[in-house]
């Protein structure tokens, strides 16, 4: 490994950046509250997914293999985060008239290719709640045997005051958290939340199981510590989240942690969240409807890979706000990357390397750091120099929004070899991860769902329009151009990026 900058995360439990030194260097084992699969993903949850698969492929820069886990909530989420309202997956089936296993079976499949597209890799399991349910009756007996739940009618409820420290995470102590109101009569203390739900009488749940305290589903918060501690053990390395999860959900997991356990020991050593993605209307949320998902910026001619450089060009600890001009500003960048790309892929021509790197840009992410060493193997000092940069800002903290200027800077750089040039961007974009060697300029040109026009067409009038303006028929070339307007496409002369035409979504 040409660099080794120490790798410096914030908890926020702590709310420090830490040294990041794992619990077993041959494992890094981390886990990530996932979707609950009741509509689609939002842009909002997608940034929380493009934030892990960051972190995730920063670790394997840094040579650790890690093991991640995903959870998929298809049961338990209810509509309100105290313990009232329905059940989020119900509410959805009965809105559309299928089952829940129906409903879950839609969205889950919508979610993981919408991940795909957005380059992020898969992760060594998803971990469906439904799945689990056993466990999770297990776990909650284990909790009630040490004390720490109660019964009430409505189910069987966690004591917060037997643990250490409730609500340290969210950096108040649980009688104090704003925005947590004792909805359910008995509870002894506001913060205490549900683990089981019995099924009310005479209500016709869809999904149901038999457990000690009757028919009825687990609490939303008992699914992530149940399969986080099943696969990657009592205590691991990371855990992350949206930044909403500090409050309350993370809170709970790790109150059932150290119950369960019986220890002040959190789950997790670290746990990182992600901020918000904001448009002008504030935090971008599935409840509030109208919200934009990934599809419908495909529809309006944008790559996903775009969003994805949007977001690493905010630190995933600050807001970041999204609007059409932030999307398209990310679009020209990306843009502006593929056409120096391309240029050097030209000057390099076939090599064995590039194709084995192109490869490894790709979703799979197989043994990254082998990959890193054999791209990066032979560089001169000047190459190194870059990468040590690179290595220190993507290791403070994930520091991508200056990582990002490091690889266009060596992208651009004259004073090195093409191939040189060729292999940083290789080599950076492994964390990256925005597929920079594979992409070329015709994926960029995303068709708009409402384009009236074929792209074959379009190039065949502009080659028409070339030969007529060559042959001074400026007539005819004006003529090109209105045509190609009434179909939504611009045809950008002088475009600085030599882009041509750009098809505008109606
Ligand atoms: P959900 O499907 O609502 O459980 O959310 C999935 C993930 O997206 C969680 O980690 C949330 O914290 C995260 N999330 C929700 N809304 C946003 C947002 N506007 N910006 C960033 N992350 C979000
Ligand atoms: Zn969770």
């Amino acid at each position: 490994m040409t660099t080794d900058a120490p790798l410096m995360l914030f908890n926020s439990l702590s709310r420090t950046t830490e040294r990041f030194a794992p619990i077993d260097p041959r494992m890094v084992r981390v886990y990530s509250c996932g979707p609950t699969v009741y509509n689609y993903a939002h842009l909002g949850n997608l940034r929380a997914y493009v934030f892990t698969d960051t972190l995730r492929r920063v670790l394997n820069w840094k040579g650790w293999p890690v093991n991640h886990v995903i959870n998929i909530t298809d049961v338990g989420h209810l509509t309100s985060d105290a313990d009232e309202g329905e059940d989020k997956m119900e509410l959805a089936a009965s809105r559309a008239g299928g089952t829940i296993w129906q409903i879950a079976a839609h969205y889950t499949a919508a979610f993981k290719s919408d991940l795909a597209a957005l380059n992020v890799r898969p992760p060594t399991l998803w971990s469906t709640a439904t799945d689990h349910i056993q466990d999770m009756i297990a776990f909650a007996r284990a909790v009630e045997a040490a004390g720490a739940a109660y019964e009430l009618e409505s189910g069987l409820y966690f004591d917060v005051s037997k643990v250490p420290d409730y609500g340290r995470l969210a950096g108040a102590r649980g009688d104090e958290t704003v925005g947590r109101i004792a909805e359910v009569e008995g509870k002894r203390n506001p913060a205490d939340f549900a683990i089981w739900r019995r099924s009310p009488p005479g209500a016709e749940r869809q999904m149901e199981w038999l457990s000690p305290w009757g028919p009825g589903a687990p609490g939303w918060h008992l699914e992530c510590s149940v399969m986080s501690m099943k696969y990657l053990g009592e205590q691991f390395d990371i855990h992350t989240g949206g930044i909403d999860h500090r409050e309350i959900h993370h809170c709970n997991e790790i109150a059932q942690n150290q119950a369960f356990t019986g220890s002040a020991q959190t789950g997790a050593n670290l746990w990182m969240h992600n901020n918000f993605l904001v448009d002008r209307g504030g935090k971008m949320s599935k409840s509030k409807g109208g919200f934009a998902t990934l599809a419908s910026l495909v529809d309006r001619g944008f790559h996903p890979l775009a969003y994805r450089l949007l977001c690493l060009s905010a630190h995933y600890r600050s807001e970041l706000e999204f609007s059409p001009e932030t999307l398209a500003a990310a679009l020209t960048r990306l843009r502006r990357l593929v056409i120096a790309i391309a240029a050097l892929k030209a000057d390099v021509g076939a090599a064995d390397w590039l194709r084995a790197a192109a490869e490894a840009g790709d979703s799979r992410g197989a043994a990254l750091d082998y990959q890193r060493a054999s791209i990066e193997q032979g560089l001169s000092a000047g190459a190194r120099e870059r990468i040590a940069r690179f290595d220190a800002a993507i290791s403070d903290d994930l520091m991508i929004p200056q990582a990002l200027p490091i690889l266009e800077a060596a992208a651009a750089d004259k004073k090195l070899p093409a191939e040189e040039r060729l292999k940083l961007v290789a080599t950076m974009d492994l964390a990256l991860g925005l597929d920079l060697l594979s992409l070329g300029r015709a994926d960029l040109r995303v068709r708009p769902a409402d384009a009236t026009i074929a792209e074959a067409e379009v190039e065949a009038l502009i080659a028409e329009r070339k030969a007529a303006r060559a042959a001074k028929d400026y007539a005819a070339g004006d003529a090109i151009r209105d045509r190609l307007a009434l179909a939504g496409v611009e045809i950008m002369d002088g475009d600085p990026l030599g882009w041509d035409w750009r098809a505008q979504a109606g």
